[in-house]
């Protein structure tokens, strides 16, 4: 047990030094011109942040779900959009690693660890978002090759990556059980970007189309047997979204960190918000932080433990839901305490709220969370 704690703070030391020496004087400029951080890949492949959930056998560090939520919770305390991407590369990788055949691993696995490079996940289209099972990308088989065409939208890394694990249905009238993923190489031909969103938060990371016109993917980059991906993408979505709420937290977190670090500095901007409320705005928001991490950290030891029986897609639900809402109250309430200055790029609260705005929205809405957590609740057997 301390063995994995060391292990686990081995991480955080890391990602806190990261985040600190080179993300954090950063931070400001890759919000600013909305561009995708090159230099972070080349910093984050150095220190193995790329390759968290690839196991040892192909290159990768093989770490649990725990220490993943730490890398991610680190690197967000200084920018959000900064850790996105180590997320989004375990997100893209877990179909292949859960899922894929061994000699599509040993393919692809060892590029991603060993040679920077980077995948995405290519679900969402512009009539399927919520609802998957509505996906309309279509996989035929010819020959020993599959035809893919479809539109996808949305797609983190879209434009950066060299490799594309996209789910297509093989079998429409199965709808969720028709649904198959494959990977498909950048240069293959048909595979082509789209637009690329300007959004207002996380504007760090490349979201864009991906299109995909008579694309030949040959049988062998199928991830697993057809019809499989619904399965693949549940996992996957169990071991990401606590380390999307550990995002979230590591973002409030910074917030208020930041908001303690200017008060004990030069105090507020007036001396009369003491008198107003802000001290206890404070408590409530690091109150709702450690509340949200709790959660972030059981799902995640859930996660590890593996334990039977445990109802891991709930409360992976909960943590990516609950801990977003935090970190969009946290962020709000910080701007609102540093008033019209919170408002201005002078503080990084501004960045931080829009920053948290998107993180309810995408990995799943947090409508669609709450669906899954009543879902849950209401079909278990009572107690
Ligand atoms: C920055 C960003 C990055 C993203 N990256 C990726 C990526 O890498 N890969 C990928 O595949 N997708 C990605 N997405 C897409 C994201 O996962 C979807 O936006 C999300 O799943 C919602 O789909 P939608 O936008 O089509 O909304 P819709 O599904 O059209 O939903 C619209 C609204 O209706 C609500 N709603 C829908 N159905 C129900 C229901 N049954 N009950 C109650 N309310 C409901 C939703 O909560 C939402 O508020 C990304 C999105 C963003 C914003």
């Amino acid at each position: 047990m301390e063995e994995i704690e060391q292990v686990r703070e081995g991480w955080r030391d890391k990602a806190k030094k990261v985040a600190k020496n080179v993300v954090a004087p950063r931070a400001a400029e890759i919000d600013e011109k909305g561009e995708f951080a090159w230099d972070l890949v080349e910093e984050y492949s150095k220190h193995g942040f790329l390759s968290l959930l690839i196991p040892k056998e192909y290159g990768g560090m093989d770490a649990d779900i725990t220490s993943f939520c730490i890398v991610a919770e680190e690197l967000a305390k200084v920018c959000a959009s900064s850790a996105l991407l180590v997320i989004v590369q375990a997100v893209g990788t877990m179909p292949v690693v859960l899922g894929g055949a061994n000699d599509l691993k040993e393919r692809v696995l060892p590029r991603l660890a060993n040679e920077k490079g980077l995948i995405c996940f290519c679900l969402t289209e512009p009539e399927s978002g919520s609802d998957a099972a509505s996906v309309r990308a279509k996989a035929v088989l010819k020959g020993d090759h599959y035809i893919i065409n479809g539109r996808k939208c949305f797609i983190t890394n879209g434009g950066v990556a060299d490799f594309y694990t996209v789910f297509a249905t093989t079998q429409p009238d199965k709808r969720l059980e028709g649904i198959t993923g494959f990977l498909v190489e950048k240069g293959t031909p048909g595979l082509s970007i789209g637009k690329t969103e300007e959004k207002m938060g996380i504007r760090g990371s490349n979201t864009t189309e991906v299109i995909l016109e008579d694309v030949r993917v040959p049988i062998s980059q199928r991830i697993g047997d057809e019809g499989a991906a619904w399965w693949q993408m549940m996992r996957t979505l169990n071991r990401s979204r606590p380390a999307i709420g550990a995002q979230a937290v590591g973002l409030a977190q910074g917030a208020l960190d930041y908001l303690i670090g200017i008060r004990r500095e030069k105090g507020w901007t007036r001396k009369k918000e003491d008198g107003t409320g802000a001290p206890f705005m404070l408590a409530d928001m690091a109150t709702q932080i450690e509340a949200a991490r709790a959660l972030v950290y059981k799902t995640a030891n859930m996660m590890d433990e593996k334990a039977k029986g445990t109802p891991v897609q709930m409360f992976s639900a909960m943590s990516k839901y609950f801990a977003s809402d935090v970190a969009m109250k946290v962020t709000t309430d910080a701007v609102q305490i540093l008033q019209w200055q919170g408002l201005t790029k002078n503080h990084p609260v501004e960045r931080m709220m829009r920053d948290a705005k998107v993180i309810q929205i995408f990995e799943g809405t947090n409508q669609i969370q709450r669906m899954v957590v009543a879902h849950t609740l209401l079909k278990s057997k009572s107690t």
